[in-house]
C-alpha cells in the first residue's frame, strides 16, 4: 500500500480531461528541499530565501548562500527549483538591516523594493545564485513586483554580474504577482519576466485591504472573493501565450481553490510538502473543462461565501 501511495505521489498529476499540472513544493531551507523531494513534488515552486537571513546578527555571505541553494537543487535532482530573492519588510524584519520604522510596513519598502537602498544585498544574492549548477534548473523569482521595470532592472544586474563572473548560461527570471497592479499589468510583466507566480496570500491582502496578520479578518480574507479571482483571471489572460503562470500562495493547497485555479488556466501549483499528494489526488479527480464553464458565473457572484458554497457542492457531487 505504501508503494502505491508513493507511486501516486511521485507520478504527474493529470486532470480527467487530460491537463497535466505541475505540483511543486514551498520550502524555507535546504532541509525542507529533501522533504519536498520525498513528498513527490515535481519541483520547488517557492524557496523563501529570507529564512536564511532571519534570526541571526548578519546576512549570510555569498558562499553560505550558494551552499544552501546548491543543496536545494541537489535534493530535487534535476527538477526545477524556483528560489525567491530576499522578501524582507512587513511581517519579516532583520535587526541588521535597520529599515526605517513606518506606520504601514506592508505598504512600505519590502521585497524587490529593498534593492533600491540595499543594492549590495541583491548583488551578493545574485552572485550566490549564479554560482550553482546546473543553472538550467534554477529559476530566480522576485517578490512584491508592481511593474515590469522592476524585473528589467534586476535582469540588467543579473546580466552584468553573470558577465563579470564569466557565466554563460542564464537562469530564468520570474516575478511574483501579489500586488493588484502587477495582476492588471500582467501582459507587460509577462513580456519582461520568463514566468509568473501568483502569491495569493499577499494578493488577497492587497486586493481586499485586509491585513493577512489580523486574526479578526482571517475568516474574511478569502482568495475566493470574486474581486481576487478577477485579478487572477486578469493575470492569466495577460500572460496567455507569453509565459507560464503558477500559484504559490496558500490557495494552491486549498482543495476547492486549487481546482478552480486549474480550471481558470494555472499551469503549476506550489504547496507545502505535506500537501503535495493530496493536491495531486484532487487534480486527478477534476474535470477542468467542466469547471471552467462555470467560471463566469462564479466571478459574477457577490462574495467569497457564495463561491465557496458552490465549489463545495460541486466537490461533494463529484465524490
Ligand atoms: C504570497 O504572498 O502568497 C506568497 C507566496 O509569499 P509570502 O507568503 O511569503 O508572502
Ligand atoms: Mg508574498
Amino acid at each position: 500500500r505504501r508503494a502505491v501511495e508513493r507511486a501516486e505521489a511521485t507520478s504527474s498529476a493529470v486532470t480527467r480531461d487530460g491537463r497535466s499540472i505541475e505540483v511543486a513544493a514551498n520550502i524555507g531551507n535546504s532541509d525542507e528541499a529533501y522533504l519536498a523531494a520525498e513528498s513527490g513534488a515535481d519541483g520547488i515552486g517557492l524557496m523563501r530565501s529570507e529564512f536564511l537571513f532571519l534570526g541571526r546578527d548578519s546576512a549570510p555571505d555569498e558562499a553560505e548562500q550558494r551552499r544552501e541553494y546548491q543543496t536545494s537543487l541537489a535534493a530535487l535532482d534535476g527538477k526545477p527549483v524556483i528560489i525567491r530573492t530576499l522578501d524582507i519588510g512587513a511581517d519579516k524584519q532583520l535587526a541588521y538591516l535597520r529599515l526605517p520604522e513606518v506606520p504601514n510596513p506592508a505598504l512600505g519598502v519590502r521585497g524587490v523594493r529593498l534593492w533600491h537602498d540595499q543594492p549590495q544585498l541583491l548583488d551578493t544574492q545574485l552572485r550566490a545564485l549564479l554560482g550553482v549548477e546546473p543553472l538550467s534548473t534554477l529559476h530566480i523569482m522576485l517578490p512584491m513586483v508592481s511593474e515590469a521595470g522592476e524585473v528589467a532592472r534586476v535582469r540588467e544586474r543579473l546580466e552584468a554580474i553573470a558577465t563579470q563572473l564569466g557565466v554563460v548560461e542564464r537562469p530564468r527570471l520570474g516575478a511574483m504577482v501579489e500586488i493588484p497592479s502587477a495582476a492588471l499589468c500582467a501582459a507587460s510583466l509577462a513580456e519582461t519576466a520568463d514566468f509568473l507566480s501568483i502569491g495569493t496570500n499577499d494578493l488577497t491582502q492587497y486586493a481586499l485591504a485586509m491585513d493577512r496578520e489580523d486574526p479578526h479578518l482571517a475568516s474574511r480574507a478569502d482568495v475566493l472573493h470574486p474581486g481576487v479571482l478577477r485579478l487572477i483571471q486578469a493575470t492569466l489572460e495577460g500572460a496567455a501565450g507569453r509565459c507560464p503562470v503558477g500559484v504559490c500562495g496558500a490557495a494552491a493547497g486549498d482543495p476547492l481553490a486549487a481546482a478552480l485555479l486549474v480550471a481558470m488556466g494555472v499551469d503549476e501549483l506550489s504547496v507545502e510538502p505535506a500537501r503535495v499528494a493530496a493536491v495531486k489526488a484532487e487534480i486527478r479527480r477534476l474535470d477542468a473543462a467542466s469547471l471552467a464553464r462555470e467560471v463566469p458565473a462564479l466571478l459574477a457572484m457577490p462574495n467569497a461565501e457564495s463561491v465557496r458554497r458552490r465549489l463545495a457542492e460541486r466537490h461533494s457531487d463529484a465524490a
